[in-house]
């Protein structure tokens, strides 16, 4: 039994789709609320983030789209559980996912991300890994263009501030002597990026179910779109 209306097979195939802006929250919340209701979880901005590791370590510029496709389409890379409800990304053999949040990949990513072919490989890979469903996908695209007939889309956000806010307490918390002022613009500037790119920009499905996290909790949140799945499942 799965406490919900529908069957075992029906409920284990559905797909759920949240997208938001820069540090919305999307992947730890996403994680949380995806291991609630039983689902697979992948978290889609770290292929990107390791598409953006690779480049850089491969002396590639990242604004050439050329070479950065090339890049891309060389990259051996697999997206695995963490054990931990997340997911960890191999490249060329290696665990690089602590290695995917530095202040370097964050500076350089949307424009790896604004890369047509890049977009193409991560997608395929997406959709592969999306595979029978059961599964909340986390992002910028998943319900516009990655599983747009995805049943529930959330489109997570608050504003720039409380966003930053919260990233700053974040790396205070880990011993990071960041200014807030500096996580504020960097965000602003990937939103912007991220939001005006013609591939695929940031925006929220048309039939998005928007939920602004300013004054909620971490645990309100989860609640909150655990309450959605209950509509639809
Ligand atoms: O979600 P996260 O902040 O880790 O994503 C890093 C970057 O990857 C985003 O700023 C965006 O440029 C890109 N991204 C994307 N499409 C997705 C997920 C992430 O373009 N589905």
């Amino acid at each position: 039994m799965n406490g919900y209306r529908l069957s075992e097979t029906e409920f284990e195939r559905l797909t759920i789709a949240i997208d938001g802006p820069a540090v919305s929250g999307k992947s730890s919340v996403g994680k949380a609320f995806a291991s609630r209701i039983g689902y697979r979880f992948l978290d889609t901005g770290l292929m990107y983030r390791a598409a953006t590791w690779n480049a850089v370590q491969s002396g590639v510029d990242v604004n050439n789209s050329g070479a950065v496709s090339v890049a891309a389409e060389q990259m051996q890379f697999s997206v695995v559980d963490d054990n931990h409800g997340g997911n960890s990304i191999i490249v060329n053999g290696e665990d690089v996912t602590a290695q995917l949040h530095s202040t370097q990949v964050d500076d350089s990513v949307s424009a790896v991300a604004a890369v047509g072919r890049v977009r193409e490989i991560m997608v395929a890979e997406q959709r592969r890994l999306a595979g029978e469903g059961g599964i909340v996908m986390v992002g910028r695209d998943i319900g516009t263009v990655v599983i747009p007939d995805a049943p529930l889309k959330i489109y997570l956000t608050a504003t720039a501030r409380t966003r930053a806010i919260r990233r700053h307490r974040d790396f205070l918390a880990e011993g990071n002597e960041v200014e807030l002022e500096d996580i504020l613009r960097s965000m602003e500037r990937r939103d912007l990026m991220d939001s005006s790119r013609d591939d695929s920009p940031l925006r929220p499905a048309d039939d998005a179910r928007v939920v602004d996290t300013d004054d909620l909790s971490f645990d309100q949140v989860v609640d909150h779109l655990t309450e959605l799945a209950k509509e639809i499942l």
